[in-house]
């Protein structure tokens, strides 16, 4: 290898750049000679190997075939006008601050105003909906969704998704209530260890951890109960732990008007520890500082030391 690698280097300046597939070259044709045939052949055409030859002429050339262009075409357009409406949400959820909405849900969308004002008939149908598409997915992993055990597993499946999702039904003004005191009081206030069960909005499984929630008054200080409310609500929504952090931080600030706030939190993902990589004792972390946290690394650096990030 080191031999290989040495030749190439000394016989092409090209050898640098592409060390590695030099190095996978020499390795399967086991001489310099062709190596440097090779170079020569692949800009006239694909004489010299197949493999390298072909997959070179086909990035050069527009397209073997012209039947091949216009679908190419089509689905670079599809991608270009998909991507920048993406693009578009993505950055209106995870913009810096973004305005928590006091008079609907805090990130509405058709969805969740259909589901908060539905009537009881509505809210039946959404049910019976739900019912099916569950024993579609029983149907469609091998089960007999006739069997006894899993009669009602339609039903208490789909209860317990709206649970899991009761945060779209809430927002931030009905939570707080008035509960925001005028007591002078601008020390930091911390409430560590606030459990979160939420659910990752791209596998649809939970991923559960802890929070922690801190903040320097101005003056005004609010209910300590609100604060787990406020994040139980933002868990209770398809997340991302990124997002939740985020949303969770920016509701207090828009709420309290406080100096700063910090919030942090540790969390282990089930569709990270049940499939894919499978590690279990993973833990992801995600923080966001606002205010005086984001400007003083001495207020930051107490509070993740009182919550006790940064003795692990
Ligand atoms: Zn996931």
């Amino acid at each position: 290898m080191a031999q290989f690698n040495s030749r190439s280097g000394s016989e092409s300046p090209f050898g640098a750049a592409n060390g590695g597939q030099s190095i996978q070259r020499s390795k399967s044709r086991n001489g310099s000679t062709k190596r440097s045939r090779e170079g020569e052949s692949d800009p006239a055409g694909p004489n010299g190997t197949h493999a390298i030859g072909e997959r070179r002429s086909s990035v050069s050339k527009p397209a073997r075939d012209f039947r091949d262009e216009p679908p190419k075409k089509k689905k670079r357009k599809k991608v270009r006008d998909v991507a920048p409406v993406e693009e578009a949400g993505e950055s209106s959820t995870r913009s810096p601050s973004p305005v928590i909405d006091f008079d609907g849900l805090s990130r509405p969308s058709v969805g969740t105003r259909e589901r908060l004002e539905e009537s009881d008939e509505q809210s039946k149908n959404r049910l019976e909906r739900m019912k099916g598409a569950v024993r579609t997915l029983l149907e469609c992993v091998g089960e007999d969704a006739d069997r006894e055990g899993l009669l009602a597993t339609p039903e208490r499946y789909a209860k317990a998704l709206l649970t899991f999702t009761r945060g779209y039904q809430e927002n931030v003004r009905d939570i707080v209530n008035g509960a925001i005191f005028q007591e002078g009081h601008n020390e930091m206030v911390i409430v560590k260890d606030i459990e979160i069960f939420s659910m990752c909005e791209h596998h649809l499984v939970p991923f559960t951890g802890k929070m922690h929630i801190g903040y320097i008054p101005a003056n005004a200080v609010i209910g300590i109960s609100k604060l787990p409310r406020i994040a139980e609500m933002f868990a209770r929504r398809l997340q991302i732990q990124e997002r939740l952090t985020k949303e969770v931080a920016n509701a207090i600030m828009d709420v309290l008007k406080p100096q700063g706030v910090a919030v942090v939190m540790e969390s282990s993902h089930l569709c990270m520890v049940m499939r894919g990589v499978e590690k279990t004792t993973t833990s992801t972390i995600t923080s966001c500082v606002l205010g005086c946290f984001e400007r003083k690394e001495k207020t930051r650096n107490e509070f993740l030391s009182l919550i006790g990030v940064n003795r692990r």
